[in-house]
């Protein structure tokens, strides 16, 4: 039997072709055989796979049928590529790949990906993580047809506020909104955002209040492949409340620089 290459599960980025990893893109370029994920893998990225080498889109295809195709190009020795949107590792269903292929006894590896919560970012031009106003950033989404664990359900995590980064969810904006109302933290006036299709050409981003989104997203025809951003720091550079952060601040000392005029406090990390 030929040697058999490992099998790469590469994330595409959010759909920028540049957003790719340049690991990732090399990949591609040495692929024989690419199975990817449908509408929000850019086919700019396609036409980097060299003449002959072997697309299939797995969209209409089962999870036996990719695996086959895996295999398949495995075990006759060519240089396997799964391609996912973003990163594999969120909303992939990569684990269920990956047990396939572990009963197989074939080798695979992982080159993540830009998800598409820092697309939005990037879209938005907002720091997700603002001093003394958001530290923590969730991914997550609503429950749909797949369930989500009931210690995780919307309005639970919205009771710890800091910003919230919701896929799969934009379908379901009277639902989303009323949970992360029902979480007692955030109120009407909290900032919101959409992000549809963030980095690609027909980007569009919806802003507003967890008052108004819904009806704004409605307005402007948004039902999928969109992010639901929530907090407060996505409102911090209107209101003028933002805090400078301790890392630049000239009086304060870390590792690599240390106070102007004198001793100053220590960053602890
Ligand atoms: N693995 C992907 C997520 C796949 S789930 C990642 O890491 O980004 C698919 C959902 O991701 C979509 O329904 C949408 O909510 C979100 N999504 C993916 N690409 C997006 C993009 N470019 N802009 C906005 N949302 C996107």
């Amino acid at each position: 039997m030929s040697e058999c290459h490992p099998i790469l599960f590469v994330g595409a980025g959010p759909g920028d072709p540049e957003l790719i990893t340049v690991k990732g893109l090399k990949a591609l370029r040495r692929a024989e055989v690419v199975v990817h994920a449908g509408s929000l893998v850019n086919p700019a990225l396609l036409s980097e796979c060299p003449a002959g080498c072997e697309i299939h889109d797995s969209a209409p295809l089962t999870l036996q049928q990719t695996h086959t195709l895996l295999v398949a190009g495995a075990r006759a020795g060519k240089r396997v590529v799964r391609l996912h949107t973003g990163d594999p590792a969120l909303y992939g269903a990569i684990q269920e790949q990956m047990e396939l292929l572990d009963a197989e006894g074939l080798d695979y590896r992982v080159v993540p990906g830009v998800t598409a919560a820092f697309a939005a970012a990037a879209a938005l031009k907002q720091e997700l993580t603002l001093p003394e106003i958001s530290q923590t950033l969730v991914l997550s989404r609503a429950a749909g047809r797949t369930p989500v664990p009931e210690a995780e359900k919307l309005s639970r995590l919205a009771a710890n506020g800091g910003t919230l980064c919701l896929y799969l969810s934009v379908g379901m904006m009277d639902k989303v909104v009323a949970a992360l109302l029902a979480g007692g933290v955030f109120t009407a006036r909290t900032p919101a955002a959409v992000v549809y299709r963030a980095s690609w050409p027909d980007e569009k981003i919806v802003s507003g209040t967890l008052a108004d989104i819904t009806g704004k997203v409605a307005e402007a025809g948004i039902r999928r492949q969109a992010l639901i951003l929530v907090g407060e720091a996505l409102g911090a550079r209107e209101r003028g409340v933002e805090k400078k952060s301790k890392l630049y601040d000239a009086q304060f000392a870390h590792g690599y620089r240390t106070p102007k005029g004198g001793e100053g406090r220590k960053a602890k990390g």
